[in-house]
């Protein structure tokens, strides 16, 4: 097909790198048992009432356009009016939307880096330019590099906390001086794919925000704590109504299908499943980090459910020795970071799988595997950003 019909800025766009399924870590490794650390999903499923609210679910019928019952849940939970409320097909809808909603070509949208992959991808695919700022070399936001960027006046800011792939969060004292640092006229897109992790030294973004009485949108996702990821189902706090219609107009219009509307009001009323597994999942966090920490290497402190690694290797030879140990995570292909891998945090099986794979042989090129195992072809897919 001729080039002529495609999208410029849909043709040159960076691949989502999505994580690799089981079956390549079985065929690298003759293992049955993979622990899959790539896609920080939840190691301990989701709430068992999920299940049965799915029973209920009507596959002919279509799904409520608006997601009122939802929208109401999460008005009551949040303390925020329901006409400011978009739920998107995961958050990463909202993503979509709000740079289709926000952005014009050669607009400039800001983010960080290491970069959320859609965090840059999402702006390109409209035919916006992204500035992004480098981490610090102590894994923290650069405030100061930020706040200079704020003041070029981005139409919009993609602003992580906690920051995937790195685990920093924004502490009070810094997120009011990016808050104040925006211009009114830079939508402030906050995404907490990650709060309910953090500890409580971390604030509520949505209520700083609030307070703030500039325009913003907080993105908040059932697919890691509440361990919906399969279901897609995430939401946008808008500080107006206008706004949340303006992104839902950008939006397809019956986006969130039914059983995923089922499952995220009944995760949303089983708080106390989704709390317990976070604090299991927090523990295993700082165990792991400890252990990775007392063997020499360099691990960012992390308020989310995943663990940034620096390997002293070339990331791809490190996810690739790991896949022979049965082992999925994600190799950093972004340079400077290239030495990196992001590592989910699984049940403690899991985790031990890793950390044995991972440390038995510091610096060794030659993983443990069997002579069947290493001589399996596999692709691993890899492409910059995640
Ligand atoms: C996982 C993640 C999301 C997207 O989650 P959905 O499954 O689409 O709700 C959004 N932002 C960040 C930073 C993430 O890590």
């Amino acid at each position: 097909m001729p080039d002529v019909y495609f999208n410029p800025h849909v043709a040159s766009l960076p691949k989502y790198n999505a994580g690799l399924g089981p079956e390549a870590a079985q065929a690298a490794s003759g293992l049955k048992t993979i622990a899959r650390l790539a896609s920080n999903e939840n190691p301990y499923g989701c709430s068992p009432s999920v299940s049965k609210a799915l029973e209920a679910v009507e596959p002919w019928r279509y799904s409520d356009p608006g997601c009122h019952r939802l929208r109401l849940a999460l008005s009551e939970h949040l303390s925020v009016s329901p006409d400011k409320l978009v739920i998107g097909n995961g958050s990463e809808e909202m993503i979509a939307a709000s740079a289709r909603a926000f952005l014009r070509p050669d607009a400039t949208a800001l983010t960080v880096s290491p970069c959320f992959g859609l965090h840059e991808i999402e702006p390109l695919a409209v035919g916006a330019k992204v500035e992004k700022v480098p981490m610090t070399p102590s894994f923290e936001f650069d405030i100061i590099g930020l706040e200079r960027a704020l003041a070029r006046s981005p139409h919009l800011l993609f602003l992580p906390s906690p920051w995937n792939p790195v685990g920093a969060a924004l502490n009070h004292k810094e997120l009011r001086r990016l808050v104040s640092a925006t211009p009114d006229s830079t939508m402030f897109v906050l995404d907490e794919a990650y709060y309910e992790f953090t500890s409580e030294v971390i604030p509520d973004g949505l209520s700083l925000l609030r307070e703030s009485g500039r325009p913003y949108i907080v993105l908040r996702t059932f697919s890691k704590a509440f361990g919906l990821a399969g279901l897609r189902v995430g939401y946008a706090v808008c500080s107006s109504a206008p706004i949340a219609r303006m992104l839902a107009a950008a939006k397809t219009p019956f986006n969130v299908n039914a059983s995923a509307q089922a499952a995220a009001l009944a995760a949303l009323a089983d708080p106390g499943w989704m709390q317990g597994s976070v604090r299991q999942i927090v523990a295993e966090r700082e165990r792991v980090a400890n252990r990775l920490r007392q063997s020499g290497l360099r691990v960012a402190p992390s308020e989310g459910n995943f663990l940034f690694v620096e390997t002293g290797r070339s990331s791809e030879c490190v996810a690739r020795d790991l896949l022979k140990a049965g082992v999925i995570v994600k190799p950093w292909m972004e340079t400077p970071y290239d030495s990196f891998i992001r590592v989910s945090v699984g049940t403690p099986e899991e985790n031990d799988q890793f950390l044995g794979a991972l440390l038995r042989h510091p610096g060794a090129s030659e993983p443990a595997v069997s002579a069947k195992a290493s001589s399996a072809r596999y692709d691993l897919g890899l492409a910059p950003h995640a």
